[in-house]
């Protein structure tokens, strides 16, 4: 009799018979949708059909299958594996991390599944301070951004050139980036050895110019740094356009 081979009962198609007995009846081999193989008697898969059972080999491949493709917190589920404790996800996290493998308890009891990356974000986080209107060197902080390089927000800035630069609160604050760009820095530099030829100048541009960054007014800047308003104003203009 193998008028069972090739019959799919829930998740098993039966491929083979075999000469041994199993609960008093003759027991054939199964191919899991999951990859194993089990023998199961005629009996038990009879009744399973009769049943319209959804039968596996053990693994419950219909119930771990409804997880495959759900999105949990920052991960979405992307296969089972069989581990030799219990079954674990496969997982790709949010932030970009592939093949996060977790139990479904600990995917269930987390109120934000992560791969690990959300705490490191949530501290990240809390060093975005509010870095509205504040200037680093040729630019200004303007808005918060969700993009993010390794965990860091970006802000978006204006540069005095009027061109935009995105950079971190990091990169602002170490003074690593003070500009738009390489471009800004030379033309910076073109307008400076235009505007003051001599060494003495030069210091004196360089002290208007930071003082007039962090909004000191003219009658201020003439005052400590003892020069005519015109040079003062001249240099406005030139941070202006
Ligand atoms: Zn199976
Ligand atoms: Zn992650
Ligand atoms: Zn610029």
């Amino acid at each position: 009799m193998s008028e069972f081979i090739g019959t799919r009962i829930g998740n098993l198609v039966v491929v083979g018979k075999t000469s041994e007995q199993l609960h008093g009846s003759i027991a054939y081999i199964c191919q899991c949708d999951c990859g194993e193989r089990i023998n199961r008697s005629e009996r038990n898969l009879k009744d399973a059909k009769r049943r319209h059972a959804m039968s596996s080999c053990g693994c419950q491949y219909d119930r771990k299958m409804k997880f495959i493709g759900e999105k949990r917190g920052l991960l979405t589920i992307k296969e089972w594996v069989r581990t030799s404790q219990e079954t674990e996800y496969v997982c790709d996290c949010d932030c970009g991390q592939k093949g996060v493998q977790m139990s479904l308890k600990a995917i269930s009891s987390s109120e934000m599944p992560n791969c690990g990356c959300y705490g490191k974000r949530l501290r990240a986080e809390k060093f975005s301070l509010d870095l509205t209107g504040q200037r680093f060197g040729r630019l200004v902080a303007v808005k918060l951004l969700e993009k993010r390089i390794r965990n860091y927000r970006l802000w978006l800035c204006k540069c005095d050139c009027g061109k935009m630069k995105e950079a971190t609160v990091g990169q602002l604050r170490s003074g690593n980036t003070k500009s738009c760009g390489l471009d800004c820095r030379l033309q910076e530099k073109r307008k400076y050895s235009a505007t003051a030829s001599n060494l003495e100048h030069r210091k004196t541009y360089w002290q208007i110019r930071e003082l007039l960054q962090e909004r000191k007014s003219i009658a201020y800047i003439k005052k400590n740094l003892h020069v005519g308003s015109s040079v003062v104003e001249q240099i406005k203009r030139e941070l202006v356009d």
